[in-house]
């Protein structure tokens, strides 16, 4: 397959490297120069498993000079979905599949509007992918890859499926894709915007009895915003899934909080922003989760630009 991503951090790099591993046409777009360059002199370099592995594929700055593509992953953070899928439009055909594995609410969206007339397929994935430097990359943890058609023609949801698998990447094809990505975005809703503002890892959230109230509040209203929209939760115990997923990722640093740490923005206003967003089309009220935004955003300014340096884009 003739595949690009879009996006080419932690997780743009792990998926294109394992894809071009297993004999795709893969082409990694990415804006941070260095990295791009680091790439093509030297190799992308991904610590696996305790190993360095170097994965020999291009990266461009400008996909200008590559023409429609079968398959295209875009990985870049929620708000540049936009930005990025308009500055790489000559990628999409009619017949090209666009994946996005993204964390929140709307990108799928965002590409259906930018990318008109491709097959939009979104999902999740457990794979968790850390950027150590230009060039190289840690594969932090393996896990599921789910995915499922959003919007456009006939799609072929199982080639894309197969050839994730055939490359290492375990996939399988959800029913209800609706539901999938809300069962997703709840976990993020009750754990990152909290861990964000207490500075704490996942596991604490669930031993501290503030945090614990402030998550079932952000989490019962993201539940009611979903059964208002007609969106069946692939779990019946909302709060109990998050408290599930915080204690077995107890010592984790949620990406929200790194972006804090690093003067980078957060993804929040696709995430319990996009409940507010959601809660205000269906008439279901979200004090807290309007207000846990605001907040995450205010500790963005605040913070933004900590590290010189750190901005990738
Ligand atoms: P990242 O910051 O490591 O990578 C994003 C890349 O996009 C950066 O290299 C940046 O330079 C690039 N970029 C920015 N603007 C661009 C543009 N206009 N065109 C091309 N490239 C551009 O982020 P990540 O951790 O890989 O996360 C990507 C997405 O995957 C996010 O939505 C995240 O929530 C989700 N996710 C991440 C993980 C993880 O473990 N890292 C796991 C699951 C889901």
């Amino acid at each position: 397959m003739k595949i690009a991503v879009i996006g080419a951090g932690a997780m743009g790099s792990l998926f294109g490297a394992h894809l071009a591993a297993g004999g795709n046409q893969v082409a990694l777009v990415d804006v941070w120069e260095e990295h791009v360059r680091t790439i093509n002199e030297n190799g992308l370099i991904v610590e696996e498993e305790g190993r360095l592995r170097t994965y020999r594929l291009p990266a461009l700055t400008d996909p200008g000079s590559l023409g429609p593509q079968d398959l295209v992953i875009v990985f870049v953070k929620s708000y540049h979905t936009a930005t990025a899928i308009r500055s790489a439009k000559n990628l999409f055909s009619g017949g090209t599949q666009v994946v996005t594995l993204q964390n929140g609410l709307g990108n799928a969206e965002i590409i259906a509007g930018e990318a008109a007339g491709t097959t939009v397929i979104a999902g999740t994935t457990s794979h968790g992918a850390t950027v150590l430097g230009p060039g190289r990359i840690r594969h932090a943890g393996k896990g599921e890859t789910v995915i499922g058609k959003v919007s456009g023609g006939a799609g072929r949801l199982g080639e894309v499926a197969a050839e994730f698998n055939r490359c290492g990447l375990e996939t399988r094809i959800a029913d209800d894709i609706a539901g999938l990505l809300w069962g997703k975005l709840l976990v993020n809703v009750g754990i990152n915007p909290l861990t964000a503002l207490c500075k704490v890892t996942n596991g604490s959230l669930v031993e501290m009895e503030s945090t614990l109230r402030l998550m079932e509040m952000l989490v019962g209203e993201g539940e009611a915003v979903a059964r208002a929209v007609g969106v069946a939760l692939p779990y019946s115990d909302a709060l109990g899934k998050v408290k599930s997923v915080a204690r077995a990722t107890g010592s984790n640093r949620s990406s929200m909080w790194q972006d804090i740490e690093r003067g980078r923005p957060t993804e929040v206003d696709f995430i319990n922003g996009a409940v507010v967003r959601e809660g205000e089309k269906a008439g279901v009220p979200t004090p807290c989760n309007r207000v846990v935004t605001l907040l995450v955003k205010a500790l963005e300014e605040k913070c933004r630009g900590r590290q010189p340096g750190a901005f990738t884009a």
